[in-house]
């Protein structure tokens, strides 16, 4: 077995890659097969999720648009059709930012393809990302629609709005390693997107697991004390068992004997408003101290990042 300690990874530059490749890097968490990623592997890592109904793999990357429309009923119309996951604020004049995950745009169409703006949006979508958007049903098709336009905002953009509505179109990925309990309460944060390392998929017998099972150093006890002894000898325990149980049954079978303490990975993925949430929250006296670990220093490192939007730690 083998302890280490939590730690997190602010993905900044992850934002910076394609729409695809984003979605490769966090959907591989799950599988832990990060190995497999190459210059071609992207394109058909999306495939199979969208086969499989993934779906949630899809909300890993986000993008802006930027609507212009002249035509206030039209705007009315998306307005009443509630576009779920999208962010959507007026700008000055006839223009619209919408900000949203590739899930969420899918879900746009499928939802509300009768209304001309979703109509122009998700043309737009299909010829700038036809990987996303061409298997859905009905099927985008192309359509002249006079006195709407639809662009891409470029992240340095996104980067220059003004604060308050910087933070709810700006997301931050940021990477976990953490305790399961820790990854069990971060999943509560509903309006975030979350992919983790699945213990139906990862066999942690396989020697790309080191033939081992990986917990995190607990830091109520102290190593060495009587206690951290008791906490090492009952990992140790589940481990022999959770091995033994492989040698018959499936992971996700054998999952069954792991512990909170299991080493697990997740990636969360939300705006700069909901990690101020998140971070209220879980950098309080009263959170849990497994999460404060994590949480104090993100806080910091995010205050040195985004000194507009964040403050460091009493
Ligand atoms: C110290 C502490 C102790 C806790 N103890 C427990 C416990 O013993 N048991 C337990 O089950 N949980 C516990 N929790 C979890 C807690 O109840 C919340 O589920 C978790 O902190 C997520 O935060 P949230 O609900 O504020 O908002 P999030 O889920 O992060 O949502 C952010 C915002 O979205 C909005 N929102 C999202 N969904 C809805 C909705 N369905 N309806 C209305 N508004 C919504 C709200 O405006 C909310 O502020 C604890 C949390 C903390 C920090």
């Amino acid at each position: 077995m083998r302890i280490i300690d939590p730690s997190f990874h602010i993905l900044d530059e992850l934002e910076e890659q394609s729409l695809e490749v984003r979605i490769e890097y966090c959907g591989r968490i799950c599988y832990k097969s990060e190995e497999r990623i190459d210059a071609g592997s992207a394109a058909p890592f999306v495939r199979k999720m969208l086969q499989h109904q993934h779906n949630s793999v899809l909300e890993m990357a986000v993008l802006s648009l930027q609507v212009e429309c002249r035509d206030t009923g039209a705007i009315q119309a998306l307005f009443a059709c509630m576009p779920r996951f999208l962010q959507i604020d007026r700008l000055a004049g006839t223009s619209l930012l919408v900000t949203g995950s590739i899930r969420a745009f899918r879900e746009l169409w499928q939802e509300c393809h009768q209304e001309v703006i979703p109509q122009a949006i998700c043309c737009f979508l299909l010829a700038q990302h036809p990987l996303f958007f061409e298997d859905l049903q009905p099927k985008i098709m192309p359509v002249l629609l006079s006195g709407i336009s639809v662009r891409k905002v470029p992240l340095g953009e996104v980067n220059s709005l003004p604060v308050a509505l910087q933070a709810k179109h700006r997301f931050l990925a940021v990477r976990f390693v953490v305790n399961r309990a820790v990854t069990h309460e971060l999943v509560r944060h509903r309006p975030c997107s979350f992919l983790q390392e699945s213990q139906r998929y990862c066999r942690y017998s396989s020697d790309r697991f080191g033939n081992e099972v990986t917990f995190i150093r607990p830091l109520f006890y102290k190593e060495g004390s009587p206690e951290f002894e008791l906490w090492e000898q009952s990992m140790k325990i589940c481990e022999h068992n959770y091995l033994r149980l492989l040698g018959t049954s499936s992971p996700q079978a054998a999952r069954s004997v792991l512990p909170n303490s299991c080493k697990t990975e997740i990636i969360v993925y939300a705006n700069i408003s909901q990690w101020q949430h998140i971070l209220q929250l879980r950098t309080s006296p009263a959170a849990d101290p497994s999460m404060r670990e994590v949480m104090l220093p993100l806080q910091a490192e995010l205050t040195t990042r985004y000194p507009m939007h964040f403050t460091h730690p009493l």
